[in-house]
């Protein structure tokens, strides 16, 4: 006899429940990091936010030179106390192999363990291929897939202890396709797939999951930066970004940092599924 079909409530319980396990995300400082290390939270993780950006309550083991505090961070740190859940600030420069391991140390001191990483932060600059310095493309790199591959090799083996250890990495629409001015940006995205897609199989035996999710157009601070980009002379950077939403997106409506979060929640509980790259972009990209 079949089993009878879960309630909506069961299902539900399924997809959230994340309650005794460790995220760490990276670049949560502010927008789509901060979504997700939110929906994590309100799932039932406890979490550690990592980010150049320090906050007042960071554990400082950033060497280099600062920015001013995040309020920012501070403030998402207390939210995420206030959901009764563990929250952890932590300065860190993903470029650096030091610091990603300094990181990951500090989060296993701090919970105990580490099941979910998610490897969020990115940069972004917009320039023809002609024109672009080599210092912009190495800088890309360094942060958007450098970056990547040194959190994930130190975390690796942590994630191996635990029962639900997965990785879920932001890459972007232009993980997917290309856009002209920003050829690094992309080449460094693409490269995040490819990352993610071997990295699948070489944890797979160990039982760690890896996965990517390609976010379409989110109205954050690296957004604003593209719609001042391609702002007509006669535009608004608000105009610019409404074009784009309507132009590029078949749903006609941006993503917000909740729905990434929404699919870390998803990818992070979804036990069968690793190696794909998934796209939350209101029907951008179909592949
Ligand atoms: P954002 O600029 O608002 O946030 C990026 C965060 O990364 C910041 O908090 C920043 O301090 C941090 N960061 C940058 N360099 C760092 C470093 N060296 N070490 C540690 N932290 C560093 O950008 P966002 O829009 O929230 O983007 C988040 C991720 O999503 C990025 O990887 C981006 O490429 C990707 N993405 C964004 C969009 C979008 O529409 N906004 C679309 C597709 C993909």
């Amino acid at each position: 006899m079949l089993k009878a079909s879960r309630t909506s409530r069961e299902w539900n319980e399924i997809m959230t429940n994340l309650f005794g396990r460790v995220a760490l995300v990276t670049g949560g400082a502010q927008g789509i990091g901060r979504g997700i290390a939110i929906s994590l939270a309100e799932a039932g993780a406890d979490i550690a936010i990592a980010d150049r950006i320090p906050s007042n309550a960071a554990a400082a083991i950033l060497d280099g030179p600062q920015s001013p505090p995040s309020t920012s961070l501070d403030e998402t740190i207390e939210h995420i106390r206030s959901l009764g859940r563990r929250a952890l600030a932590i300065s860190v420069d993903v470029t650096r192999k030091a610091d990603n391991r300094r990181m990951i140390e500090h989060a296993v001191q701090e919970f105990g363990n580490l099941d979910i990483l998610v490897c969020n932060a990115g940069v972004l600059s917009v320039s023809e291929v002609e024109s672009l310095s080599e210092a912009d493309w190495d800088h890309t790199f360094a942060v958007n897939i450098k970056g990547v591959f040194l959190a994930c090799q130190a975390a690796i083996p942590t994630l191996k202890r635990s029962k639900h250890g997965c990785i879920i990495n932001i890459a972007s629409v232009a993980s997917k396709n290309g856009y002209a001015g920003l050829a690094h940006y992309c080449a460094s995205k693409f490269a995040v797939v490819g990352f993610t897609n071997a990295l699948a199989k070489e944890l797979a035996p160990a039982s760690v999951r890896a996965n990517a999710i390609c976010p379409g157009i989110v109205r954050t601070q690296m957004w604003d930066l593209l719609a001042e980009a391609g702002r007509r002379s006669t535009e608004s950077r608000e105009d610019a970004w409404r074009r784009a939403v309507a132009k590029r997106i078949p749903l006609g409506r941006p993503q917000t940092p909740g729905d990434i979060g929404d699919c870390v929640c998803y990818l992070a509980t979804a036990e069968n599924i690793t190696g794909q790259a998934i796209n939350v972009d209101g029907g951008m990209e179909l592949h």
